[in-house]
């Protein structure tokens, strides 16, 4: 059976949330291990993301409601 889980790929600090978020992807592991094939990416998310989303404020693309910020690209 694959196994699908959230696991971490970044962490940064978020002026929006004055706190350290995660940007985590939704992995699905094959159910066999086979050593060409790397787990698909099935989806994206802030750790924080349901803050934002209650906000009123235009925050990131990660919240959906800035598309032309992305503080995970940030260097
Ligand atoms: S959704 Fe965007 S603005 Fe909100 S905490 Fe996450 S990174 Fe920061």
């Amino acid at each position: 059976m694959a196994l699908r889980t959230w696991e971490i790929l970044k962490i940064r600090y978020c002026p929006q949330v004055s706190k350290e978020v995660g940007l985590e992807a939704r992995l699905a592991y094959p159910a066999e291990w086979l050593p060409d094939q790397p787990p698909r990416v099935l989806a994206h998310r802030c750790s924080e993301a349901l803050i934002c989303n209650l906000s009123d404020r235009a925050t990131c693309v990660w919240a959906g409601t800035n598309p032309a910020y992305d503080p995970f690209n940030e260097a």
